[in-house]
């Protein structure tokens, strides 16, 4: 923001006035009047506010580039549930893969009686290698619906292809971009042409200007929501499979105010890190958790040493399995 003085203004005054707020203000010379430039890292504080400082003659706000979403509430609607400030934290859960109608149908039962909202479960899968699973494709996608609708449970799955959305968006509440594909526009216009509420996955190497102007292209191809999901960014060490961004959740939780959940199992890559992760998550501001669960994560066929058996995501949740 820049701050346009009065001329008959006593800048020093004016400059007090902005450091008792809080702001850190650079003065610019050059113009016939006094001007301040607020810088964008400062705390956060309205128009109004400014202008209700004496010898404030103006205060002009630079345009944003991502004024759907600016404009999208803190806290939105999937179906039922609410995410975002305000609303109890989302347990988003399930297998990376799914592999089966009986393993997804498992899934399913295990997780809704510990509190879990959402079933997750890949059908497309994005794979580094051509030679790994690749997903179950189209007809997975009914099995994890029929899943979910035992259990009263939403569902979140990737598109990764713009003809993969209709059928996507036909069985989802919560239409998933993955990380590889934060920047794919053309699928990011065929997500937001499906009207549905979306999750948009960090990009690897995205920052956080790009994800929310992917954001942004979501909402200006008509999607009705959009969730913010951080995994982790690819860092240079391999002792953890990404680094997670916990600063950019916090940023998007209490500066952006938006719906921001976390994935800490892609985040970590190991499950021994998945519950420390899950909880500083919660901590710096999000509003759910994507977590990948397995019922025998040492034959899963995506992702396997990164799931969470169903005790131990019990453990997390601070709930007991239900035997029997
Ligand atoms: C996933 O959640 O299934 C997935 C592939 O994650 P990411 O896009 O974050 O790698
Ligand atoms: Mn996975």
């Amino acid at each position: 923001m820049i701050v346009t003085l009065q001329s008959a203004a006593d800048p020093a005054a004016v400059q007090r006035a902005l450091a008792e707020r809080g702001l850190w203000v650079r003065r610019l010379d050059g113009g016939d009047r006094v001007c301040f430039a607020v810088e964008p890292h400062s705390s956060s504080v309205t128009r109004e506010a400014l202008l209700g400082i004496a010898g404030v003659a103006a205060v002009a706000e630079a345009p944003s580039a991502h004024p759907l979403l600016d404009a999208q509430p803190p806290r939105v609607r999937v179906g039922a549930v609410e995410i975002g400030a305000g609303a109890p934290p989302v347990w988003m859960a399930g297998p990376c893969s799914v592999e089966s109608e009986a393993q997804i149908r498992e899934a399913a039962a295990a997780l809704a009686p510990l509190g879990v909202r959402f079933l997750r479960g890949g059908a497309f899968k994005p794979r580094s290698s051509p030679y790994a699973f690749q997903g179950h494709g189209a007809r997975a996608l009914p099995w994890l619906r029929r899943a979910a609708d035992e259990h009263g449970l939403a569902v979140v799955t990737e598109a990764m292809a713009p003809e993969e959305v209709p059928a996507v968006a036909a069985h989802a509440d919560l239409v998933q971009v993955g990380s590889r594909n934060m920047q794919n526009f053309a699928l990011l216009r065929a997500v937001g042409a499906a009207r549905r509420p979306a999750l948009l996955k960090r990009g690897m190497a995205a920052t956080v200007e790009e994800w929310l102007l992917a954001g942004e292209y979501l909402l200006a191809h008509g999607a009705s929501a959009v969730v913010f999901c951080e995994r982790g960014l690819r860092g240079f060490d391999p002792a953890t499979r990404n680094l997670l961004d916990l600063g950019a959740v916090a940023l998007l939780a209490h500066v952006h105010r938006l719906p921001v959940i976390c994935d800490p199992s892609h985040g970590a890559g190991r499950r021994e890190l998945v519950g420390p992760l899950a909880r500083a998550a919660l901590a710096a501001g999000a509003h759910g958790l994507l977590i990948e669960t397995h019922a025998d994560p040492g034959r899963a066929l995506s992702d396997g040493p990164q799931a969470l058996r169903p005790h131990e995501f019990a453990a997390l949740v601070g709930r007991e399995v239900a035997h029997g």
